[in-house]
């Protein structure tokens, strides 16, 4: 069966076309600018000329419109018709407490994530939309919703529960979530079966290293904590998220300074982090390039970046009660050998030593620890999009 992942942001919807007979990516798109001048459309298929469509975007609805447009488009041969999309994975961000799985859709399911909204304003409605669209223009399509919330769903109360009063727990829902589950779940799956281990015995920090940042620590399979919280602002720091802070620096400079609530989001979420302390770019090649030139604002918020993130794993070695493999993932994590290594410097102690040519490799599953290492370091490329075909594939050949 062929099936339609889509990932619905606000301005942009990024798609693959997965054969689940073979789990091969068969398109992956972009849809970039919608609702903005320039709006524009890029797909690619292996071996083939990028298909483009540069036209007026002014809703998701016409972007989504296009996008099955690009699948059947005859130069990329890829599927002759809409009928032969057996089913739509959507990526949804925030499944509250109520979805510790993935779930097929319904009016009553699209009901309640939109109930969710409230606890994640800037996603869920985007993906709301999408699913919407999708629905509306394929009508007998089963599709199914895939939570970046649902694999933390296995926290414990003690992780999860903010120190806060408990009512507003109960009230409001404020407690930890955690995010960018379905890559934790895909990386930790991984390297499982890499080491050819059953993952019931292993305690794994996965460390997913993209524009947005987190770790989990996985114990027997499980997500037992994550280092995003109630949003996906906190923790580690990220390329323009501060991660956690002391919150009483928001009301100082409300109270004193006189900055509205409006400004302060936009520090925490688009000033901060490694741009905001470079003062360069959220970009790290960029960043890492001024580093090398010498820049120390650039140095700066490399080694807070890698201080963030070391001392997050050592947490979670620590309430683990130790650790067999740590996982880098996402843009960064896969990438940058310089980042693993700052990142890990210090925590041999842990058990493990990292082999400079192994962690010179990029972009592909590859162990970087050595041999004699008792605790295994890997870079695993994540594959969120194929965890969300799976799930959507497994959930409809049960209805
Ligand atoms: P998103 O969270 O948007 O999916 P990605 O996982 O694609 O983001 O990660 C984007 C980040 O990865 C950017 O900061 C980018 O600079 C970084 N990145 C990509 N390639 C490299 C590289 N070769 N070296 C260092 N960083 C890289």
């Amino acid at each position: 069966m062929k099936t339609l992942v889509i990932n619905c942001g606000s301005s942009s919807l990024k798609y693959q076309l997965i054969d689940m007979e073979t789990e091969k990516s068969l398109v992956q798109g972009l849809v970039e600018r919608i609702g903005i001048e320039g709006s524009i459309l890029t797909q690619k298929v292996e071996g083939k000329d990028k298909y483009i469509i540069k036209e007026n975007m002014p809703n998701h609805k016409v972007a989504i419109e296009h996008v099955l447009k690009a699948l059947i488009n005859k130069d990329h041969n890829i599927i002759q018709s809409m009928d032969e999309i057996g089913a739509v994975g959507h990526r949804v961000v925030h499944g509250g407490e109520k979805y510790s799985h993935s779930v097929v859709i319904d009016d009553e399911v699209l009901e309640s994530i939109k109930e969710c909204s409230s606890l994640a304003p800037l996603h869920n409605p985007p993906n709301i939309i999408g699913i919407e669209v999708c629905r509306e223009l394929m009508p007998n399509t089963p599709m199914v919703a895939v939570f970046d919330t649902a694999f933390h769903q296995t926290m414990p109360k003690e992780s999860y529960i903010c120190p806060l009063p408990y009512e507003l727990y109960e009230k409001y829902g404020i407690r930890k979530y955690g995010f960018h589950g379905t890559s934790h779940m895909y990386v930790s799956q991984k390297v499982a079966e890499v080491m050819e281990k059953d993952i019931k015995d292993l305690k794994i920090v996965t460390c997913h290293l993209g524009n947005g940042c987190s770790l989990a620590a996985v114990k027997g399979g499980k997500s037992i904590d994550t280092s995003m919280g109630f949003t996906p602002l906190a923790g580690v720091m990220m390329g323009t998220r501060s991660g956690s802070i002391d919150p009483s620096v928001i009301s100082y400079l409300m109270e004193v300074h006189g900055y509205e609530i409006n400004d302060i989001n936009e520090i925490l979420n688009k000033k901060s982090g490694v741009l905001g302390i470079s003062g360069i770019s959220s970009d790290f090649r960029d960043v890492l390039e001024e580093a090398e030139n010498g820049n120390e604002r650039a140095k700066l918020a490399l080694n807070i970046f890698h201080y963030k993130v070391r001392a997050q794993i050592a947490a979670y070695a620590g309430i683990m009660g130790g650790v067999d493999a740590i996982v880098f993932t996402a843009g960064i994590g896969e990438n940058s050998s310089v980042t693993r290594k700052e990142c890990l410097k210090g925590l041999e102690f842990l058990g493990f030593e990292i082999d400079d040519e192994r962690n010179s490799v990029r972009g592909k599953i590859q162990e970087i620890s050595t041999d004699n290492s008792k605790v295994k370091v890997y870079e695993i490329p994540t594959n969120e999009e194929l965890m969300i075909a799976r799930d959507t594939v497994k959930l409809i050949s049960n209805i």
